[in-house]
């Protein structure tokens, strides 16, 4: 059985019809690349309590329900542009904001990645920690990005709530549907807390091109990453 947030569905879809209407109109200046969308909905998400159903099953049905109860009860669209006034004032330095194209990408098969994310806690607390980077590798070595968008390591922000996101640039593949198991590592070293390793797998079957699998409900979520803060050892002798 697999749980499902239906919030997740619901800002994603609100938060993609706002940035598309945006993007065409130009209309109120925000960006609208693929990076600000994901900072909204974790600022929305990170906002709301999740509401988990079983998979599939009804799912268009409940869908529709709980949408209507929530745009009467909460103002949804009213947080999403609180998350982008938070977003564009904020804006991360780092990324380019401009996801128009990518630089030589390989010819097919490719083996495409989906975006790969998750959250940091305090296992003490279990606050979210913003004032960190995670990064991804693959055999020992960080792991190339699609573009320029993407960092790795990945400063973690404080109105996303110690969320992460990878997207891990394509790899060439023999054939169309060729299937492999990739192995990645998440790890957090920093001298406040006890170092953090932690593994993946994520199993992709190859396809003709690039496809850039940029939907958050595509997304493969980790477990999240909880750190324990370093017990202080000799210092405490006093
Ligand atoms: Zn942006």
């Amino acid at each position: 059985m697999k749980l499902h947030n239906l919030l997740e569905d619901v800002v994603s879809e609100t938060v993609n019809e706002i940035f598309d209407e945006e993007s065409r109109e130009r209309s109120q200046g925000f960006c609208t690349c693929f990076q600000c969308r994901l900072d909204v909905m974790c600022f929305v998400l990170n906002r709301l309590n999740p509401q988990y159903t079983v998979s599939s099953r009804g799912l268009a049905h409940r869908f529709s329900d709980y949408q209507d109860q929530l745009q009467t009860t909460a103002d949804l669209v009213g947080l999403v542009n609180k998350g982008i006034q938070t977003v564009s004032a904020t804006r991360r330095p780092q990324f380019a904001h401009d996801r128009t194209e990518v630089a030589d990408l390989p010819e097919g098969p490719l083996f495409n990645f989906p975006v790969i994310e998750g959250k940091v806690l305090n296992g003490g607390t279990f606050e979210p920690l913003s004032d960190l980077t995670v990064s991804l590798r693959a055999e020992g070595k960080l792991v190339r990005m699609l573009d320029a968008n993407w960092q790795n390591p990945y400063p973690l922000s404080e109105h996303t709530a110690g969320s992460f996101y990878f997207l891990p640039y394509p790899i060439k593949a023999g054939e169309v549907g060729a299937t492999r198991s990739f192995d990645f590592e998440l790890s957090i070293v920093d001298p406040r807390y006890e170092e953090f390793h932690h593994f993946i797998k994520v199993a992709l079957a190859s396809e003709a091109t690039f496809t850039g699998k940029l939907h958050y409900q595509e997304a493969y979520r980790t477990a999240d990453l909880i750190l324990f803060p370093r017990e202080e050892e000799e210092d405490s002798r006093e």
